[in-house]
């Protein structure tokens, strides 16, 4: 009788499907718990944040916003002469990116004790993960964290045209000379911000009626102005209809006319789950949609758990880390659920200024059916902000009072350097704190947090 090579099969406690930031988190969080965890990672160990979105982007768009903030200060300015250096600014975003190398990750992963395993993940069924011709079995549970990709929408050519996706837009080797961005959403306004302050002429093309349209209207205006300022061209209320290459050049169809010509056109119009080719059908779910779970992250039974983009909750890497956590406590048999995530969560917005957010915008708390009153002041209005730059963006400071409850539902802040200000107000949210006790919170003197005193009196605490 003929002899068949069995084929391979190894058993985990738990198989991490996608090495992005969710994926390490739980990973992680399961290893230092004891828990024998195998991770499956297609490409690189970090994810499309570590390499193609999150800190690429930052790394682009930190240099210029510095230079713009010491050009506001008198006695810095005067010492700061020169232009950025756009090959150092780019050697550096490598050097955050490491060359597009996960290899740094090894230490950290033997350090929590989990096995990688390079390849492809598709399930095979329950608690089952072939990978390549091994097949990895799953004692205890199987958690999805395969993350999401650009999605490409279907305008007429736009394809063939081959658009940059967030990869291209983030790990560019040169500035193009002229930058088309179809999406006017966070991605398009921090990719139009960097590239533009590198050198490239840069169009914005939005379908809907203004930028970043889930956030305060006045945080859109405040970013729409600024990149005009910067010479922007941003174009809203504006349909793409179609799209062709050639030449060297991009073209874009309008529906109002055009067309608007570019050397790059970028896609930042949403995002699509990396389920397409995951093996969904065998546990019957739907390959190509988000996968659904339940506040532990459970999405079936009570082995198969889905935590980060994939989803489709909240695509946020904070949010995906948080959701990792979840997701491992509740696999080692604690009652955990998230408490808020979703639209709601903590986002900022890195364009200068800034905009970073907390919970419900106006519009968003009246949909909800809240009795809502809004306090807004200048970001500036603390003696602290004396000594940021002379005319820079003014900036709004926004909060969300429930009025039957006394707590803050949301806040916005749009300005100079807010990014750091926002988990105050993520606290005094997500922890429900009474305005009446938070007016105990003694802000220093002179820190621009002076803010909440402002805000508060406003309110009339
Ligand atoms: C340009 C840009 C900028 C962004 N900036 C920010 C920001 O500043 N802050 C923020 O919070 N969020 C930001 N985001 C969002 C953030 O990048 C995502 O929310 C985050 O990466 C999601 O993490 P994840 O672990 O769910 O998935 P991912 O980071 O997408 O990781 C998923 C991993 O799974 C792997 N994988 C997929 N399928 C398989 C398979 N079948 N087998 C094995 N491995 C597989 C992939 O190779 C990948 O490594 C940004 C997004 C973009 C596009």
């Amino acid at each position: 009788m003929a002899s068949v090579a069995a084929v391979p099969e190894r058993e985990y406690d738990v198989i991490v499907v996608g090495g992005g930031p969710a994926g390490e988190v739980c990973a992680g969080r399961l290893g230092d718990a004891g828990v024998e965890v195998a991770l499956v990672e297609q490409e690189l160990v970090g994810g499309e944040c570590s390499f193609y979105a999150c800190m690429p982007s930052k790394a682009l768009l930190r240099p210029g916003e510095l230079l713009a903030e010491v050009r506001r200060i008198p006695g810095v300015t005067e010492a700061v002469t020169g232009e950025l250096d756009v090959r150092a600014v780019l050697e550096r975003r490598d050097e955050i990116i490491h060359g597009l190398d996960d290899s740094a990750m090894e230490p950290w992963l033997d350090r929590h004790g989990i096995t990688l395993v390079r390849g492809a993940a598709r399930l095979a069924g329950e608690r089952r993960v072939a990978v390549g011709d091994d097949t990895l079995v799953a004692g205890k549970a199987v958690v999805v964290a395969t993350g999401s990709g650009s999605s490409i929408p279907p305008i007429d050519g736009l394809r063939d045209a081959k658009p940059w996706t967030n990869r291209e837009a983030t790990t560019s080797k040169a500035v193009p000379d002229r930058l088309v961005i179809l999406g006017g959403g966070v991605v398009g306004v921090e990719m139009a911000q960097a590239w533009s302050t590198l050198g490239a002429r840069v169009t914005v093309i939005e379908a809907g009626d203004r930028v970043l349209a889930r956030e305060e209207r006045f945080a859109s205006d405040d970013v729409a102005n600024a990149l005009q300022e910067r010479g922007v061209d941003v174009q809203v209320g504006v349909k793409a209809t179609a799209a062709r290459a050639s030449g060297g050049e991009v073209e874009l169809e309008l529906e109002t006319g055009g067309p608007v010509r570019g050397d790059e056109l970028l896609v930042a119009v949403g995002r699509r789950p990396r389920t397409d080719d995951l093996g969904l059908e065998t546990v019957g779910l739907e390959p190509g949609e988000p996968i659904a779970v339940d506040d532990s992250m459970r999405a079936q039974g009570d082995w198969l758990y889905a935590i980060g983009d994939v989803n489709g909750r909240t695509l946020l890497t904070h949010m995906g880390k948080y959701q990792g956590r979840v997701a491992a406590d509740a696999i080692l048999g604690k009652d955990v659920r998230v408490l808020s995530d979703g639209p709601l969560s903590p986002r900022v917005i890195f364009t200068d200024p800034h905009v970073a957010a907390v919970g419900h915008t106006l519009e968003s708390a009246r949909g909800a059916g809240l009795k809502v009153r809004v306090v807004d002041v200048p970001t500036q209005s603390a003696a602290g902000a004396s000594f940021y730059g002379r005319d820079n963006a003014p900036g709004t400071s926004r909060i969300v009072v429930d009025e039957d409850r006394g707590v803050i539902v949301g806040a916005t802040f749009t300005g100079v350097e807010v990014a750091e200000w926002l988990h105050a107000a993520t606290i005094a949210v997500v922890g429900e704190v009474p305005l009446d006790r938070l007016a105990h919170a003694v802000p220093a003197f002179p820190t621009r947090s002076e803010v909440w005193l402002n805000l508060l009196e406003a309110y009339g605490v």
